[in-house]
């Protein structure tokens, strides 16, 4: 008789990348020669190309041309694809029709521009990203809680306390990946008659967002972050406050007339645009979107909550090495894990990470140094952050990697320099992509 054996569990677990995107198959070099499969674990600071975005881009190149006032046939093609592409944002974020889109640069742009228009105080809590604090001119600050119950109750305290115009919170921490529930926070803040901005740049390439359905006022993202590095982002929301607002920029496409003494601004979203749009950045993100779209949400959250398991399994077992947390009740997460250090530093363990393993992560703060500050008891920390490009080998390569560099150290010699630790022999050769001189 024979028995079923069930396969090991690693083998039956083994995920693929649920797309393809335009790093598949890049191999680096890694230190004393010879190239290594890249391990690409810094989705959260700037993902790769969804391949599909980046044949797009191709295909658009040729037709490159000048937009809005151009009477070429070329101009009048890369016109309407921007518009398009305005028409898609709109519709994956679930705007309504009082809603506008204007192009940014990127989150950090459309916080900035955002910023310039809210007619009184903004509410923050201290976990957001610099980007989220930094802009806001007259802004109140909320220390969250370890519960996401707590914090609220907070928040509650301090919008009775004096009216603000807006809150401003996070979807998903870029530290932690907990989720925040933000129909909870809207419901919030509208009960104290604050409008709410979600800053998106987390949540929006691992989860459908409807800003109807979230009942949120403002969303700002970035395209870099949703597999189309080409430049572009978004604040998408209400129109009235940007209708009115001082131009974001000043100069051709944001005014219908110009006189000496006088001007006549358009409303938003041209009012806040002027100058040469981000074609390929624009088209390139809607196009994103819509793969996004294609692929379907469920897939996504499946494929990440595994790898974002397994990534935290693996990294909490290793001796010396702790996960850090904001909440105790976050409801759910994407996948983005940081870890501090017992021993040693976090910059030279990243460092030999890339040199040694050709695995790409980050150290530091991450660019949001309170909320740090406060759930690390160290200085600083490591984010290994994956995407749909993600598979089960590139988790447990950084995992076997970050063990065997916490347990016996770096096999060659770093040295800390002005720009972080570097090899001090770095024998890696440059790809020759542009060579200047
Ligand atoms: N908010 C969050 C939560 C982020 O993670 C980031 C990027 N790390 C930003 C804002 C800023 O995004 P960008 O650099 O694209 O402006």
């Amino acid at each position: 008789m024979s028995i079923a054996v069930a396969a090991p569990s690693t083998a039956r677990e083994t995920m693929r990348p649920l797309a393809l995107l335009a790093d598949a198959g890049l191999e680096v070099p890694v230190l004393g020669g010879g190239r290594v499969a890249h391990t690409n674990l810094d989705l959260a600071a700037s993902a790769p190309a969804l391949a599909t975005v980046a044949r797009t881009v191709g295909d658009l190149l040729p037709w490159y041309s000048s937009v809005h006032r151009g009477t070429g046939f070329p101009s009048e093609v890369v016109t309407e694809l921007v518009e398009d592409a305005r028409a898609v944002v709109s519709r994956h974020v679930g705007a309504r029709d009082r809603d506008v889109v204007v192009f940014t640069r990127n989150t950090t742009d459309a916080l900035n521009l955002l910023a310039t228009a809210v007619p009184g105080d903004v509410v923050v809590l201290d976990i957001e990203h610099h980007a989220n604090l930094l802009p806001w001119r007259s802004r109140r600050l909320v220390v969250a809680a370890d519960t996401i119950e707590e914090t609220l109750e907070r928040l509650a305290v301090e919008l009775a306390s004096k009216p603000a115009a807006l809150v401003a919170v996070t979807g998903a921490s870029n530290v932690t990946g907990e989720l925040l529930p933000v129909a909870r926070f809207a419901a919030l803040a509208h009960a104290y008659g604050a409008r709410i901005a979600v800053d998106a740049a987390q949540l929006l390439p691992h989860r459908a967002v409807d800003l109807g359905e979230l009942d949120a006022d403002y969303l700002v993202c970035s395209g870099h972050k949703t597999y189309a590095p080409y430049g572009a982002g978004a604040l998408i929301g209400r129109a009235d406050w940007l209708d009115v607002a001082p131009a974001y920029l000043s100069g051709g496409g944001a005014v219908s007339n110009v006189e000496l003494e006088r001007v006549a601004w358009h409303p938003s979203p041209e009012r806040h645009e002027a100058g040469t749009p981000n074609v390929l950045g624009i088209v390139s993100f809607a196009a994103a979107l819509q793969e996004l779209e294609r692929l379907g949400p469920d897939a996504r959250v499946a494929h990440e909550a595994a790898l974002t398991e397994r990534l935290e399994r693996g990294a909490a077992s290793i001796d010396g090495v702790r996960v850090i947390h904001g909440f105790t009740d976050a409801p759910g997460r994407v996948g983005i894990v940081t870890v501090q250090l017992e021993r040693g530093s976090v910059g030279l363990v990243a460092a030999a990470l890339s040199a040694e393993h050709g695995v790409s992560v980050r150290a530091g703060r991450f660019c949001a140094h309170p909320f740090f500050d406060r759930v690390a008891t160290r200085a600083n920390g490591l984010r290994a952050s994956l995407g749909l490009g993600s598979s089960s080998d590139d988790v447990d390569r950084f995992v076997a990697a970050l063990s065997s560099i916490v347990a016996d150290g770096p096999t060659s010699t770093y040295q800390r320099t002005g720009d972080g630790w570097k090899p001090v022999a770095d024998d890696r050769p440059k790809p020759q992509i542009f060579r200047a001189g």
